[in-house]
């Protein structure tokens, strides 16, 4: 068995049933994502998308992939063809470019609303507050190419697990608060990384996004 393939059946055995893994393989070539596919991994999570999109073209047309990372709105267009779920939505213009992109390609997006909760300043993210305005207005009711799926968010960089926790709760709140306003569809808690995806599953989330842990540290040197 691969390396790639060891980890990936680790992490996948210390996940309950009803979690879902993406496989976050962002900075690593086809060749490493094929590996973790030929041991049966369908999901993979990219932050550039260029990157996402030579991938796309390079891979096998079952994979699901999901975007991450920070999107622009000028490169939506790169992967609104075949995204599975845009985690990043962090603004009312990207949300208008998706929606934009969306009806050209004459698909419906899935899309989870990133919520920022972490101490550091520099993570991007909807801060609660603000959300709650911008949803007041019921936004999505104008937008029919595209469905909401949930909420996304990341954790303090920190070893305080108090600190994570509360992170991680203060996300299962909002996801708790937020789901009548959406409806059944409305399914998907999107937390946990590599270092803290056991607590993020403790604490509720639904799906968890893990790269070192299977394909190893990142250089982005390369
Ligand atoms: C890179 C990244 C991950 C995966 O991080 P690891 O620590 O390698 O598991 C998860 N979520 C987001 C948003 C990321 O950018």
């Amino acid at each position: 068995m691969s390396e790639i393939a060891s980890q990936l059946a680790l992490v996948r055995k210390s996940l309950p049933a009803g979690v879902t893994l993406v496989a976050v393989s962002k900075t690593h070539p086809a060749e490493l994502i094929r590996e973790a596919y030929d041991a049966g991994q369908r999901i993979f999570g990219e932050s550039r998308p260029q990157e996402l999109r030579e991938k796309y073209d390079a891979l096998p047309r079952d994979i699901e992939w999901h975007m991450i990372g920070h999107l622009q709105t000028n490169k939506v267009k790169y992967i609104a063809p075949f995204v599975a779920l845009i985690h990043s939505v962090d603004s009312a213009r990207l949300v208008e470019a998706i929606q934009t992109q969306a009806a050209k390609c004459g698909r419906v997006i899935d899309i989870l609303l990133e919520i920022h909760v972490a101490e550091e300043e520099t993570k991007s993210g909807w801060e609660p507050g603000e959300l709650r305005t911008y949803l007041a207005a019921d936004p999505f009711a104008q937008l029919p190419n595209l469905r909401v799926r949930g909420v996304m968010g990341i954790a303090t960089n920190t070893d305080d697990a108090s600190v994570v926790r509360r992170d991680f709760e203060t996300l299962k709140g909002l996801f708790e608060e937020l789901r009548p306003r959406f409806g059944a569809t409305f399914d998907t808690l999107s937390m946990g990384m590599s270092h803290d995806y056991p607590l993020a599953v403790a604490c509720g989330a639904t799906m968890v996004r893990v790269g070192s842990l299977i394909f190893g540290e990142r250089d982005y040197s390369k």
